[in-house]
């Protein structure tokens, strides 16, 4: 069986509290660091107003993304337009101002929504969306995953930036190749006509 990774947050309005306060912080354990789990995360930390220890419990090796956003195939879409997929219904636009920002580097633009509002995104940009939420609600507070054989925000971090730039190589590396290929192609041709 696949081990679950457990991911520890810790969420701390004010002050941190001391280890005998600590032991008082009510923890809360999300079974199933998928879409809704994550979403359930990011709620608390942004909006709880006292001390909280969060472990998310996950055996896939990226959290945030369940079955549904797993997928790096981009022509899997979410089944709606941008601004019905926000994370915060009273600012339907935040996933179309994601998609604004990061969709270009990762060389997918819709064609028939240029403010991306109306896009159907792929599902896996969708995960990228929840898990940069996570990222963000994550570094927004001080003490982050500092929990036992939980993930540090360095972590978190670095999981993150894996994916995006596994997936910019699997793009861009062919071309790389390709390109470097035929440069040299061409050096050892000038070369020969020197000769
Ligand atoms: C192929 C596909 C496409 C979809 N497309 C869309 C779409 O376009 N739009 C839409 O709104 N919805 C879509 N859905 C539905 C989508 O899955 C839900 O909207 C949403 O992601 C469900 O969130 P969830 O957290 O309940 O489940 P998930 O996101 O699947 O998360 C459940 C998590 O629990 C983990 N888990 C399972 N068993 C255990 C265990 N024993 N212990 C610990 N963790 C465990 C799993 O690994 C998983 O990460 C789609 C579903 C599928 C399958």
């Amino acid at each position: 069986m696949q081990k679950a990774l457990v991911t520890e947050l810790r969420h701390e309005p004010k002050r941190a509290p001391d280890s005998e306060g600590l032991s008082r912080v009510p923890r809360i354990a999300i079974i199933g660091g998928g879409f809704a789990g994550v979403a359930t995360a990011i709620k608390l930390l942004d909006t709880g107003t006292r001390p909280l220890r969060i472990s998310i419990i996950e055996p896939r090796s990226e959290i945030g993304r369940g079955i549904a956003y797993s997928t790096r195939e981009s022509a899997h879409l979410v089944n709606g337009p941008a601004k019905l997929f926000s994370l915060y219904p009273e600012r339907p636009e935040h996933f179309a101002q994601f998609l604004a920002r990061f969709a270009g580097e990762w060389n997918w633009r819709d064609p028939l929504s240029p403010d991306f509002v109306n896009a159907f995104a792929p599902r896996s940009v969708f995960g990228d969306y929840v898990r940069s939420e996570l990222a963000r609600a994550v570094a927004r507070e001080r003490g982050v995953g500092l929990g036992r054989g939980g993930l540090t925000l360095e972590d978190l971090t670095r999981e993150i930036l894996k994916a995006l730039i596994k997936d910019w190589l699997d793009q861009n590396l062919p071309y790389m190749i390709e390109r470097l290929v035929k440069k040299e192609i061409e050096r050892m041709v000038n070369r020969a006509e020197k000769l």
